[in-house]
This record gives structure tokens, sequence and C-alpha cells, in this order.
């Protein structure tokens, strides 16, 4: 997905107590591929203008009867569809264009059909093969043939063919019996969907795909509100979930291509948050709450993944020395290997081994804060004083090197140079959108509210 990290949000990595049931791999938060080119929109606006008799004359043409249902019209009629520009360009007024409408039942009938509008058989049969690999192998195909006429014959202008979910292909002539061939994506609408469910005792995972969230949102959804909830302590059965995503669907109302979460929203006991996705100035899109504030906060609740806290910060006795100490920091216990991720963006200040705390990395984050991480079985290489590292990053691996009764990591979390609670601390918010941005965030917020008020 394009977050900035890389890190893999699969719930069921990150959160131990959940076994999720199947599915979902890590979600695409890609934008659908089909995203038409600006001349296949021109030529669609205008090919919507004559829709509902090709279906009711598909019902009843025969392809023998083909010639009989073509429709004809002349250069100046053809202005109200207008063309994209290939065609003016390649063909400027010529004296006898003829443009043709028709729908075939599959595209077996492309080739006869070219033929029988008054291609050569050559010609009829090299423009259908290069629309073929466009074309669906079932089901009916609209084609819209531009001929003209000259004394020697009728040439093939351009072909628009397309399928029934409005994907297709143009076909043009680059030589005389040589067509080439450009794919035209389906024309898509987007249609909010909005889900809400609760938490039931199980895993989020089962709670939102039984609420009907597409599986693959649902890493993002956990992802969105990583920074406002531990899902692994602060959620329990019963808490309301509330999911609305854009699904892309076709001209026939099919969904196609991958669905994007716009709005999370998880209300727990003890509090709330809503997320909305936008992205400022056509950049990557981040989460902002209701007010246009990023919900990007300086530093990660946890950074490992699947852990389960083993020692809170504070006065312990000390499982090796024996005698009551201050605990400066979290323990995570997890497997030797488990990474381990930069709970903020940093400088490395110390990567390696340090006596009882054995590997240890130390960052610097742009706070001022610093954050440390002890007995890490391995530290990747590119860990090395002096580089920066990424909120969400890999630096390494939960070990038990130095003095240690087995795998975890300890975590510190150090604000003006004196260690504190890293589960305690609520870490400022992210940057607050303002002028345009923020009008363009509301509208976007707007959107997405609209779609949430008219879901039951
Ligand atoms: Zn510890």
């Amino acid at each position: 997905m394009n977050d900035a990290t890389g890190q893999s949000w699969d719930p069921r990595s990150w959160v131990a107590d959940w076994q999720p049931g199947g599915g979902g791999a890590p979600a695409a938060l890609a934008r659908p591929a089909s995203t038409p080119s600006a001349s296949a929109r021109a030529w669609r606006a205008g090919d919507r203008r004559m829709p509902l008799a090709f279906g009711a004359a598909a019902a009843v043409l025969a392809i023998g009867a083909l010639t009989a249902h073509f429709s004809r019209q002349d250069g100046g009629v053809t202005t109200a569809a207008p063309e994209a520009g290939g065609v003016t360009a390649a063909a400027p007024q010529g004296p006898a264009q003829i443009k043709r409408t028709l729908v075939l039942s599959g595209v077996g009938d492309l080739g006869e059909t070219l033929q029988a509008s008054g291609l050569t058989t050559a010609d009829a049969e090299a423009a259908a093969a290069a629309a073929r690999p466009s074309l669906a192998p079932d089901g009916e195909i609209r084609a819209i043939l531009t001929l003209e006429k000259a004394d020697d014959g009728t040439r093939l202008v351009r072909l628009d063919a397309s399928n029934p979910d409005s994907s297709g292909v143009v076909v043009s002539p680059v030589a005389p019996g040589v067509f080439t061939a450009s794919k035209v994506a389906a024309l898509l609408t987007a249609r909010i969907i909005v889900r809400r469910g609760t938490m039931d005792a199980d895993s989020f995972y089962s709670s939102a795909v039984a609420a009907g969230v597409i599986d693959s949102l649902i890493p993002v959804f956990a992802k969105a509100l990583a920074f406002d909830f531990d899902f692994q302590r602060e959620v329990r059965a019963g808490d309301a979930f509330e999911a609305a995503f854009s699904q892309p669907v076709d001209s026939a109302g099919n969904p196609v291509g991958a669905p994007t979460l716009l709005y999370a929203a998880l209300s727990t006991a003890t509090k709330s948050a809503a997320v909305y996705r936008f992205a400022v100035d056509g950049g990557a899109p981040e989460w902002f709450d209701g007010s246009g504030r990023s919900i990007v906060r300086a530093l990660m609740r946890t950074p490992v993944d699947g852990a389960r806290v083993s020692s809170k910060f504070g006065f312990r006795i000390h499982p090796v020395l024996g005698f009551a100490k201050l605990h400066r920091g979290t323990d995570f216990a997890a497997p030797t290997g488990t990474p381990i991720y930069a709970s903020g963006n940093g400088v490395v200040t110390w990567s390696g081994m340090k006596g009882a705390n054995g590997n240890l990395v130390i960052l610097r984050h742009d706070n001022g804060w610093q954050t440390y991480y002890l007995h890490q079985n391995r530290i990747l290489p590119q860990i090395s004083v002096g580089s920066r590292v990424g909120q969400g990053q890999q630096i390494g691996e939960v070990g038990t090197t130095g003095r240690s009764t087995g795998p975890h990591l300890h975590y510190e979390v150090h604000v003006d140079n004196e260690p504190v609670d890293p589960l305690s601390i609520r870490t400022e918010g992210g940057r607050i959108l303002s002028g345009e941005a923020l009008i363009a965030f509301g509208k976007e917020r707007d959107r997405i509210d609209v779609s949430r008020a008219g879901a039951s």
C-alpha cells in the first residue's frame, strides 16, 4: 500500500490475541488502474448521447441482418458526439466520412461486420485482430465505425469498440492494411458504501468481515486508527466501529478494482475517534480527524508487532538483579526475530552492543525525544549512527541479548532526557490543515458524511 513506511499492518500479525479466519492480504490503497484517458472520456461523453436504442436493437439483431441496422450519420451530425484528437488530426474534414453505430452479439462478429460495412477482407480481418485482445470473449460488443468512402473503396478511419462494462478499444490505421489498437479503460463511477458493526469476542477482523467491510480494507482501517487506539489492549467486545469506503463500479454497476477506505471510526467505553482520508494538493493520502488535524503522532504506541506487555514502566523487583528498581521502560514479549519498528521519524544516535542493554538502538526524534530499543537479536545493517529512519521503518529484531531473561523488546521513551512511561504519554497531534487545503478537506469530509447520513 501507499504508506510512507511500507510496514505490515495486517492485524493478524500484530494483534497477538486474535486469530482472524482467512484471506486479507495487506490492502492495496492504489487507485484503480483503469482511469480512462482524457480522450476516452471525451469519446464516452459523446457516446452517452445515444444510449437505449442499442440495447433494444441488440435484442433483435442477428449477424446476417446487421447491415440493415446500420445507422448513418453525416459529418455534420457527428459533431454531436465529439471525437477525440486523433480523428480530427488524422482526417481533417474528409469529404465522405460516415459514422456507423451497431451492436454485435459477440466479438467473433467483428471481422464480418467490418467487411459488411465495405472494408476489404484483409482490412476487416486486420482491424478485428487488433481490437480483439481488448474485448471480452463473451457478451455484446458495441462498435462505432468511422469510415471514409473514396472512389477506390471504403477505408476505416477509426473503430471504437466497447464491452458491456464500457471498457474497450480504439483501433486506427497507421498504414494501408495496418492498424494499431489502444485500450480504453472502463468508465468507472465510485459508490460510497458505509458499514457499521460491533466488535465480537473473537477479533476485529471477523467483526469487520461480518459487518460487510471488504477484508482488504481491514488492515487499512486498523492503521488509520492505530495512533488513537491500541487495538490489542483498548478494544473490547461490544465496541462500535464504522467504515465508509469508495468502490469503483463500471457502467453496468459491477465492482471494478480495489475499494478505498475513506472513513474509519471506533468508539470504545473510554474514547472515540473518527478519521477521514484526504490527499493534500493531490499528494499521498493521509488521515485527518473531523477538524482537519492529521492523526499522525510523533510516536507510535507500540514499536513491535503482535507483542504483549510483559513488564510495565515503574518500580518492580528486577528479575535478574533481585531488588526493587525503577523499570525505565516497557517490555514487550515477542518471539525472537519479530520485527522492531522505529516509533517515530528520527536519527540513529546509537547502534550496537552496549553491555547489559545487549544490542541497542537509540533514536533521537525530530521533537527532541529519544527512544531506546534494547536486547535486540539483530540490528538491521542500515541502522547506523547518523542514518535517518522513518516512523514504522524496521530497525531490528526482538532478541534476548544483554541482561535479559527471554526474548523481548525493552522500550524506553526519554523526554528532556528523562525516561517516561511509553504507554502513558499522549504525544501531540500532527499538523492542522489551513487555508485552501482545509476548505478542500471540508468538502471531502462533508461528501463522506452525506453518504454516512444516508446509510441505514
Ligand atoms: Zn525492560
